[in-house]
Formats: C-alpha cells, structure tokens, sequence
C-alpha cells in the first residue's frame, strides 16, 4: 500500500472506491507486526479494538455518517487516560494499571471516527530527550536503527514515520514533541498551553504540559487540533476561546518573521542545522516574506529555569504515586517503609533525579534562592519573548543542536541531554506555540528539523507560514 501524506489523501482514495478503513487498518497493522519487534514504538497493540471499529468506520462511511477523521489511524502516547486500556506512563510503578475513564483529547478523537491502534513507549513520565528512560527498554529511529527517536514521545514519533499509523498524540512540556518529530522527519506541533484539554493527561509539569501532535504533514495537524482543541468541563484551565478553523489554514500570507541570533550562534549547534536554517531564511526571503535578526538575550536561562520548575511540579505531581492509588505496592507491615520501597523500586533513575531536585528547590530554606528565583526569570523570559511578537509574526530558530545520535551516548550524562531541549523549552516556559517542521537530512541521511514560534493562540498563522516553507520544499527537490 502506498503511504498517504495526509487524511484528505485517503479520504479521497475511500470515496472513489480504491481504499476501505478495514484495509487500512490491516496495513498499519502488519506495518507493526513487521517491524515493532526491533523499533519498540508500541506497547501495546488494540488489535481487535481497530479492526472491529474500522468495519464500523466503512459503514459509516456507507451511509455518509462518518465523522471528521474516518479514516485517520492514531496511536497514542503512554501518558493519556484511555478507559478500560492499561496506562503506564512507561513505568513499573504503573504496572497492572488501567485507566478508568478517557482523556478528553481522545474522546474527542473517536467521537470523530478516528481508530486508536494503540499504545506508544516514551521516557517515563515524559521525563527524558531519548526515549531511554522507558521501564520498556529505548524505541529505536526508523531512519537509523542504532539511534534514539528523540523524546519523550520517541515511541510516538517512531510509529508515524514507520507508517505504523498516520498520526500520534503525544505530550510536549519542553520539546517532547518537536524533538522527535525533528529526529523522524515530521511534523510536531505544540500548541499553546490551554488549547487543549490536560484531562486524562498524566501529569509531569501541569504549568508547561500541552498536548501535541505529530503526523507527516501541517493539514493533518492542523485537523486534529481542531478536533481536540476548546474548552473543556473536566478542565478548568483550559481556554474558553472560540477554536478556529484550523484545518482552513491556508492564509498564504506573507509574515514578518525574525531568527533568533543566539541559537543560530549557539557553540553546540550543528554546522548542517545551521545551514538549514539559513536555507529556509533566504527561501522565506526570496518569497517575499520580511525576515530580520532579532535577539533572545535569556537564551542562556531558558534551560535553568525550565528544569527548576518543572522538577519541582514533577515533584508534587508524582506523590500521588504511593503504592496505596495506582500500580504497584512493596510488602512491608510498616506504611512509611512501604512507601520508600515502592517509590525506590517503581521509579527510574531520571524520575527519582527529577523527584529529588524538584523536593530540594521547593524545600524550605532554598525555596527563594531556587523556585521563586526561577519564577521570575520564567516572567522575564516572558516579557523578552512577549515583545519581540509585538513586531514580528514569527520566530524561527532550529529545533535541536544535533540530529538523532546514537543509543547509548549520552544515557548517562544528564547534562548533555538536557541541552537537547535548548530551543525547544522556551516555547513551554511562555506557554506560546511552536511547530517543528522537517528540512531535509545531513550528510548522514538523518531528518534535521526547523523551528517556528507564534504568540499565544495563533495556531493559525503558525501553520500557515509552516505549509507554505514545506510547499516549497517539495516543490524544489
Ligand atoms: N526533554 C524534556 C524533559 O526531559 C522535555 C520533556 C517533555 O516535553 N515532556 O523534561
């Protein structure tokens, strides 16, 4: 079977008779039999579930009652509340668990005839830049097997760019969907923090977690955000904004858009990234666009601010893991020995690392030197960023310092993996959104992404300006 860039693409091949959902759904299937043994991108295949609702999808479709996304094929993330279907966040401390009812952002999905096919590895608790910190063992790039995918939605991301499914939901709290998306050759979108509902999302850092997506084009993005997106009863910090359009993005405007000098000045990125970017700059140039330099001068304490914060969210979030709630339980008469055994046992190194620095910025005598401190950059960083939208559309700048690099590599040096999410974070520390777009590959064949930020709730624009940078592309090689 041919694979389809977007759903209008497949939808088109179903209403001149040449597809059914069922034989699509087969396909993604044997896409997984063949190749989930090596990748590891699902843990968990619905099977049954997908061929049972495709039949249901065609009859639908038969009798012209389908839904938006007939025909669109998902996986999700290991982080959301599926009912009755195990939820393991890809960690043992989760084990045996299944969540009780649906996170609203799939409900919505299903509602509109999507099938979901199953479950997809990521780094524990969406903790990580590798996929290597899954209780399941790494995910492996479809590009280069001897590589990681990115992460945290590594798994995710994996299983769109092996045709495994068309699209993936995964969760982006510092770049966990943008990095692999770039690591696969995708499209990630993060969308602006409140756009889509956090209920039934397993929570890391409920001030910087959004919903994403990645899928192989910015139509099929943008048609699930619009699905997913808007107010929500379950969640009250969810924006009650009225949900464009979005899957009629096509505004082919022209944009003011500025690079960031910093990143592309970075030390630790790479030459063909850099390259990359610039290609893109003088594309949006020699199309009429306006594009300037313009400077981030917090660059430097994106990073900082970001794992201070979101560690200790992480910290709090994660104590309802207690051996008592969910997963599992250590034997021991004594409750508080229980407690420590479970943790000590049920949660990864990373997790615990998290736990621990988290618990140490929030305890008292560092609280002010630490949490409150990094408050405040977070409103600094903020403002430089809220005004540097007050005179451009757009920011572009590269996804990530490196391409995929190899299992194994930097596993066990937090810092360097840190850093993968240098250019990502800000996106998560504003709460603005941010796509990351492919753009060819090094000279090792492996995807290099590109990055562009909008303000707040112009999702619009953002894909817009994205179709037009990928329309060119394919036009030209
Ligand atoms: N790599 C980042 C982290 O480890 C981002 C994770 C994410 O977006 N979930 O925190």
């Amino acid at each position: 079977m041919k694979t389809f860039q977007s759903l209008s693409e497949i939808q088109s091949e179903i209403s001149s008779g040449k597809l059914t959902v069922s034989s699509l759904v087969d396909y993604h299937l044997k896409q997984i039999k063949e190749k989930n043994g090596r990748l590891n991108a699902f843990l968990s295949v619905y099977e049954d579930e997908a061929i049972n609702q495709s039949k249901i999808v065609d009859s639908k479709i038969q009798n012209k009652s389908a839904g938006k996304l007939a025909g669109m094929v998902i996986g999700i993330k290991d982080v959301f509340a599926y009912k009755d279907h195990p939820l393991q966040c890809a960690s043992t401390i989760l084990e045996g668990f299944e969540s009780q009812y649906t996170a609203t952002c799939i409900q919505r999905l299903i509602d509109e005839d999507a099938i979901i096919i199953g479950r997809q590895n990521c780094d524990e608790f969406a903790m990580g830049s590798s996929n290597e910190n899954s209780a399941f063992g790494p995910t492996r790039n479809p590009m280069d097997e001897s590589r990681v995918p990115g992460g945290s939605s590594g798994g995710s991301a994996a299983a769109v760019a092996a045709d495994m499914c068309q699209v993936s939901i995964g969760s982006d709290t510092g770049g966990s969907v943008r990095q692999p998306a770039a690591f696969c050759g995708l499209v990630g979108l993060k969308p602006t923090y409140s756009r889509i509902s956090r209920y039934g999302l397993a929570a890391y850092a409920s001030s910087f977690d959004t919903v994403g997506i990645i899928s192989k084009s910015t139509e099929d993005a943008a048609l699930v955000l619009e699905v997913m997106a808007g107010k929500d009863d379950f969640d009250s910090t969810v924006s009650q904004m009225e949900v464009p359009q979005f899957s009629s993005f096509e505004l082919n405007k022209k944009y003011k858009i500025g690079f960031i000098a910093e990143t592309l000045l970075h030390d630790g990125l790479d030459e063909e990234i850099k390259s990359a970017v610039r290609e893109v700059i003088e594309h949006l140039k020699s199309n009429s666009h306006t594009v300037e330099e313009v400077h981030f001068s917090h660059l430097d304490y994106v990073l900082p601010t970001y794992y201070v914060l979101t560690a200790a969210e992480a910290s709090s979030n994660l104590s309802r893991y207690d051996g008592v709630r969910y997963g599992i339980r250590a034997k021991s008469d004594d409750l508080e020995e229980m407690y420590k055994v479970t943790r000590s046992e049920g949660f990864g190194e990373e997790v615990k690392r998290r736990i621990m620095t988290g618990t140490f910025v929030l305890s008292a005598s560092y609280y002010d030197a630490y949490y409150t401190k990094a408050q405040k950059v977070r409103r600094l960083i903020r403002d430089e960023t809220e005004k540097l939208f007050e005179e451009f559309d757009i920011l572009i700048s590269p996804t990530t310092p490196s391409t995929a690099f190899k299992i194994g590599d930097i596993k066990n040096d937090p810092i360097q993996m840190y850093l993968e999410d240098l250019f990502t974070v800000q996106a998560n520390v504003v709460g603005i959104p941010a796509i990351s777009i492919p753009w060819g590959v090094d000279n090792q064949g492996l995807p290099m992404g590109v990055q562009l930020m909008s303000k707040s709730f112009n999702e619009l624009e953002l894909l817009d300006i994205s179709n037009q940078i990928i329309t060119f592309k394919d036009q030209n090689r």
